[in-house]
């Protein structure tokens, strides 16, 4: 059995995206324990980057911090160069930059539509772009795979979600992107996939479980018995990204306590 402590990555460089808090700083950390170098992206929480190069320092990995929009192509595209001249490679890309701009659907306004689509989707596919290209000009490096793209998407992806139309249809939208990718550049040896986690606890749903009564009806739909924490996903990527998940193509990995397992039909009998 492979120890959390063995250092699969060593030698391979990670772009991580929204890693300077919740589920992108816990895949940055996780990956820095197995030896990756890994490029902190952050949008605008320069003291959470900071705090995740830190974390990933003391795992014994390099780091550093890096501020992009994900939305935007220049940034995207400086976000990659940046990292390619300070460790000479891009090997595995985390796009898991992500937002919520909840509203009840003819409440929801065409900005914030927009908003949400153009980071978890657009700025998904602007970041698979740039990896992929990175990944073709340096060659077969030190992993089966030429490349490892994982996206983060949701269970939202195939669980409709009333209130979050746009955030759905973003990681609906991330899920047939990965799998359409995957398609193209396998024979590549380029591995493309997705993490679908349930509800984790992040800033991203703090109203949530910082509220027992609202935490006590989230209980209700996780079999499990308990929220996640962001290391159940950093742990799951760490995995995806190496070499024993190399026959992984193409695939969205719930990791969610059992979320997508209709929970409601259990009394129903
Ligand atoms: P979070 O709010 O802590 O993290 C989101 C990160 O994305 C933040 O660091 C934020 O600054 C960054 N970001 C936002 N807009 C950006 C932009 N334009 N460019 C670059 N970075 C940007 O929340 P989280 O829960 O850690 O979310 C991470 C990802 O996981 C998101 O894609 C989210 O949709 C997904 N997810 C979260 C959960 C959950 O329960 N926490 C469940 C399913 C999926």
């Amino acid at each position: 059995m492979t120890e959390a402590s063995e250092r699969y990555l060593a030698d391979q460089v990670a772009v991580v995206t929204g890693a300077s808090s919740g589920l992108g700083q816990a895949c940055a950390v996780a990956l820095a324990r197995r030896g990756a170098s890994v490029a902190v992206n952050y949008h605008h929480d320069a003291d959470g980057a900071a705090q995740t190069v830190r974390r990933c320092e003391e795992a014994g990995a390099r780091a550093f911090a890096f501020q992009a929009d994900v939305s935007d192509e220049d940034g995207v595209k400086a976000l990659f160069a940046e990292t390619v001249d300070t460790y000479a490679t891009v090997d595995i890309l985390v796009a898991n930059a992500g937002l919520q701009k909840d509203a009840r659907f003819t409440d929801l306004t065409l900005k914030d539509w927009n908003t949400v689509i153009g980071v978890n989707l657009t700025g998904a596919f602007l970041c698979m772009q740039e990896a992929v290209r990175q990944f073709r000009r340096q060659g077969m490096r030190h992993s089966r795979a030429l490349g490892k793209i994982i996206a983060m998407s949701s269970v939202h992806d195939v669980i409709p979600w009333a209130g979050h139309v746009n955030y759905a249809a973003s990681k609906g939208g991330l899920s047939l992107l990965v799998k359409s990718a995957a398609q193209e550049l396998a024979e590549e040896k380029i591995r493309v996939n997705a993490i679908a986690p349930g509800a984790i606890a992040t800033a991203i749903n703090k109203s949530v479980w910082s509220d027992p009564a609202q935490m006590e009806a989230l209980k209700k739909l996780m079999p499990y018995g308990r929220i996640g924490q962001p290391e159940d996903i950093g742990e799951a990527a760490a995995w995806m990204a190496s070499d024993m998940a190399d026959y992984m193509v193409g695939h969205t990995m719930v990791v969610d306590g059992g979320m997508e397992l209709y929970p409601e039909f259990r009394d129903n009998g």
